[in-house]
């Protein structure tokens, strides 16, 4: 059985970042353009775009795209895709560059240039309508929301060519993977079937029981780290891949799950962003993709089976890759092991050992104990060094932060 064909029509792998010749000659000239800033956000969709993992997408969408996605889950030549992607600008920025003319892409922190485009349209959109459509609020304290309202005005869509992947490279090491790769990967494990364990978040015993009711009916694992931009406070993707090499080489069985990271940003857009998630997954090779409670959500924004029933509410053709519905897990100690809201009695409900990742990182960062139940001792050992080293060299207090709006949380 071959895997799961990239998204699109075509069902080739479309990744737009430039090879040899090209990619020099493009890097020269990309120093004679006109500059464009792209927000982090824009930024890591154009990182997507530049390793095939947003296959068929040729650029930033054009207002016809935009408007067809936001309102019907399809860009303007009728494929399925759900979130926007789309590259803003300020007024100002925007007339000084003009439609048919190629700008170099440039991100607002490193100042590096990413990427070129050829501005294709230049257009205004309703932000409002974008929100409503795709984060399902207007809520300014949403963090995807705030990002798309503090946005440039004007947006512009055209095609890009990828120039730099070099944008986190202390996080990429070891385990930044293209889908190409990915898909050579598991072909060479004699994968067909793959399941995709989406992960921004260290990895505790819930985790890992999500990712063996995967491996118990797939070939294999793949367990995706998100690498792109994080909020304070969050533990840095070098951390979290470590924690999981270590899980994998103690917990699993040989040749079951294979690790790869990701540059994306996260919107927090809940259903859509689930969809989206499980589009960019099946680039990979994934045939399913482990859709848990509340996945890709924030705050009380969305139920917490939101995400799992918007795959029900899509046209069975839209995607090749199928969601793995599961419940919210944990360890209880009246059934003595991992089990979930389906399987667990609700008379067991006191013995459940669930701790909020705030309560997590609390008790990390001072040093103290958590339930080898709850999360695995070498795991933990991990977390408890880096949050020991974050102390030390920083030399203050570590301060909490809600990991979803990067408020600081009040002890
Ligand atoms: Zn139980």
């Amino acid at each position: 059985m071959p895997l799961v064909p990239p998204h699109g029509r075509e069902k080739i792998l479309k990744p737009l970042m430039l090879e040899g010749e090209a990619l020099r000659q493009e890097r020269v000239r990309a120093k004679t353009l006109k500059r464009v800033v792209m927000t982090t956000r824009e930024t890591s969709d154009l990182l997507m775009l530049g390793m095939g993992a947003f296959t068929p997408l040729t650029g930033f969408m054009t207002s016809a795209d935009w408007k067809s996605v936001c309102d019907d889950y399809r860009t303007s030549d009728r494929t399925f895709w759900p979130v926007p992607i789309t590259l803003s600008a300020t007024p100002e920025a925007a007339s000084s560059v003009k439609q048919g003319e190629d700008v170099a892409l440039e991100d607002e922190e490193t100042h590096e240039i990413i990427g070129t485009m050829t501005i294709a349209e230049k257009y205004g959109i309703d932000k409002k309508h974008e929100c409503v459509q795709v984060f399902r609020t207007l809520d300014p304290e949403h963090p995807g929301v705030k990002k798309v309202m503090e946005q440039g005005n004007v947006n512009l869509g055209g095609p890009v060519r990828v120039i730099s992947e070099s944008y986190y490279p202390e996080m990429f090491r070891g385990v930044y993977m293209r889908p190409a790769e990915s898909r050579a990967m598991f072909e060479k494990m004699g994968w067909s079937r793959v399941a995709a364990l989406q992960l921004r978040n260290p990895m505790h015993r819930s985790h890992e029981y999500l990712a063996k009711i995967a491996i118990e009916v797939c070939d294999g694992l793949f367990i995706h780290q998100l690498v792109g931009k994080l909020k304070p406070g969050d533990i840095p993707a070098d951390v979290r891949v470590r924690a999981v090499n270590m899980l994998v080489e103690l917990y699993f069985a040989k040749n079951t799950a294979v690790q790869g990271g990701y540059p994306m940003e996260m919107r927090y857009a809940g259903p859509r962003e689930a969809l989206l998630h499980a589009v960019f997954r099946q680039n990979f090779g994934c045939s399913d993709m482990i859709i848990g409670r509340d996945h890709a959500g924030v705050g009380n924004y969305y139920g917490p089976f939101d995400a799992q029933r918007i795959f029900d509410e899509i046209p069975p053709d839209a995607i090749g890759i199928r969601p793995m519905k599961i419940d919210w897990t944990w360890f209880c100690r009246k059934c003595r092991g991992m089990s979930s809201a389906r399987t667990c009695p609700d008379s067991h409900k006191d013995s459940r050992l669930m701790l909020s990742g705030t309560v997590v990182r609390k008790t990390l960062s001072e040093g103290g104990e958590l339930d080898p139940d709850f999360s695995r001792p070498e795991v933990l050992a991990i977390l408890k060094q880096y949050y020991k080293e974050l102390d030390a060299s920083a030399n203050v207090e570590v301060k909490l932060h809600d990991a979803a709006t990067g408020n600081t949380i009040k002890q």
